[in-house]
C-alpha cells in the first residue's frame, strides 16, 4: 500500500468538528488530510432542516451546511479524501494512520470521527436492518409512504424523526422505555401537537417481526409496568435512542472512558498521547450538536498548530507542504 508523508496533520472525520479543524489549520498554512469516513459530512448529512446553527436565520439542510463547511476548508487547501479509517499506530512518531487506501505518516493526528446511531440490540432488528427497520429517518423515510410506523426513543432526535416522518408515513407511534420524554419542550411540544403521532409510554420493543421478503410486519412489546407482552402492527421501524462514540479503532491505544469516549486532558483537546487531538462527539456525550463540535475542532486545531509549533515541528517543514526534508 502506497505510504503518503506529504502531510503533517491527519484528520479523521469530516463533520462540523473535522471541518472546522481543517479550515483553521489551513488558515495557518498547516494544509491537513481530512479522511472523510463512512458518511462524509458526518451525521449533519442525514438531517433535514438544521434551525440552531448561528448564523441561518430562515435554517439550513444538514447536507448544504456540511457542503458550506467542506468548500471553505478546501478554498485554504485543506485536503478531503473519500477514504475509511482502518487502523492507526500511535506507538512512535510520526504516526502511522491506515485507511482503506493509503498509509499516511504524520506528526499529528486530530480525531473527529463522531458517532454512530446505536441500537437496540434485537437479532430481529439486526437481521430486518435495511428491511424495515432503519436509523435514518431522511435517509429512508420515503420508502414508507402511507405506512404505520414505530419509532423508538424519548429524545430530540426521536421526535426529530417522528415529526419528519409524517410527510410519509399514515401513523407514527413514538415507543418510549420511560413515563416521560427526555427531549426537549419545544421538540416535544412540536411531536405531541402533530395529529399523526401518538405515544407508548413504558413500553420496550421485544421482537420485530417480519421478514427480507415481505419488511417489517408487527411489533411484540412489553409494557414494563405491568409486564405485558403484545403484538402492534407496524411496516416500519426507526430507532432513534443516541449514539456511541466511532473511536474502536483507538481501543487500548488512547485513554477511552466506559463508554468509549475519548478521554482529553483537562480545558483541552489533547489526549494521553502527545499530537493526538480529539474532538466533536468522539469526546462530547452531553452537549453534541453541530456547534459544539464546530467550536471544539477549532480549539483541536489551535491546540494541534501551537503543540506543533512548541515541538519545533513547525520549523522543520518548509512550506508548501511535501517539499520539507524532516527526517
Ligand atoms: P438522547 O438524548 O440520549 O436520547 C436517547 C433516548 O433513547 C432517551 O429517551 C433514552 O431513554 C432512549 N434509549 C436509550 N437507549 C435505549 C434502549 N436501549 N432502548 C430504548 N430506549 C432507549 O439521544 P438523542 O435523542 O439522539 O439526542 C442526542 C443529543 O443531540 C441531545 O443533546 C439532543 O438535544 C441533540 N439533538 C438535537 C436536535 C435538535 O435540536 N434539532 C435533534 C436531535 C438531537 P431514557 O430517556 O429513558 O434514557
Amino acid at each position: 500500500m502506497e505510504t503518503i508523508k506529504e502531510f503533517r496533520v491527519v484528520i479523521i472525520g469530516s463533520g462540523p468538528a473535522g471541518c472546522t479543524a481543517a479550515l483553521y489549520l489551513s488558515r495557518a498554512n498547516l494544509i491537513p488530510i481530512v479522511l472523510e469516513g463512512m458518511q462524509p459530512g458526518g451525521q449533519l448529512t442525514i438531517t433535514t432542516e438544521v434551525e440552531n446553527y448561528p448564523g441561518f436565520p430562515e435554517g439550513i439542510l444538514g447536507p448544504k451546511l456540511m457542503d458550506l463547511m467542506r468548500q471553505q476548508a478546501e478554498r485554504f487547501g485543506a485536503v478531503f479524501r473519500m477514504e475509511n479509517l482502518e487502523s492507526v499506530d500511535l506507538s512512535s512518531r510520526l504516526f502511522r494512520i491506515t485507511s482503506d487506501q493509503k498509509i499516511y505518516e504524520c506528526e499529528a493526528l486530530i480525531i473527529a470521527a463522531g458517532a454512530s446511531a446505536m441500537q437496540i440490540g434485537l437479532p430481529s432488528e439486526k437481521a430486518l436492518q435495511g428491511f424495515g427497520v432503519s436509523y435514518c429517518a431522511t435517509c429512508d423515510g420515503f420508502f414508507f409512504k402511507g405506512k404505520e410506523i414505530v419509532v423508538v426513543g424519548g429524545g430530540d432526535s426521536a421526535m426529530e424523526e417522528a415529526t419528519f416522518l409524517t410527510k410519509f408515513a399514515s401513523k407514527v407511534t413514538v415507543i418510549h422505555r420511560r413515563e416521560e420524554l427526555r427531549a426537549s419542550k419545544i421538540m416535544q411540544d412540536r411531536a405531541k401537537g402533530n395529529p399523526k403521532i401518538d405515544f407508548l409510554f413504558n413500553t420496550t420493543v421485544e421482537e420485530v417481526v417480519g421478514s427480507k421478503d415481505g419488511g417489517v410486519t408487527s411489533l411484540k412489546l412489553r409494557n414494563l409496568h405491568t409486564n405485558e407482552l403484545s403484538e402492534m402492527k407496524a411496516q416500519g421501524l426507526f430507532v432513534a435512542i443516541g449514539h456511541t462514540p466511532n473511536t474502536s479503532a483507538y481501543r487500548g491505544k488512547l485513554k477511552l472512558d466506559e463508554r468509549g469516549y475519548i478521554i482529553t486532558n483537562p480545558h483541552a483537546t489533547s489526549t494521553t498521547i502527545p499530537g493526538v487531538f480529539a474532538c466533536g462527539d468522539v469526546v462530547d456525550h452531553i452537549y453534541r450538536q453541530a456547534i459544539t463540535a464546530a467550536g471544539s475542532g477549532c480549539q483541536a486545531a489551535l491546540d494541534c498548530e501551537r503543540w506543533l509549533t512548541h515541538e519545533r515541528i513547525t520549523e522543520r517543514w518548509d512550506l508548501p507542504a511535501g517539499e520539507e526534508d524532516r527526517k
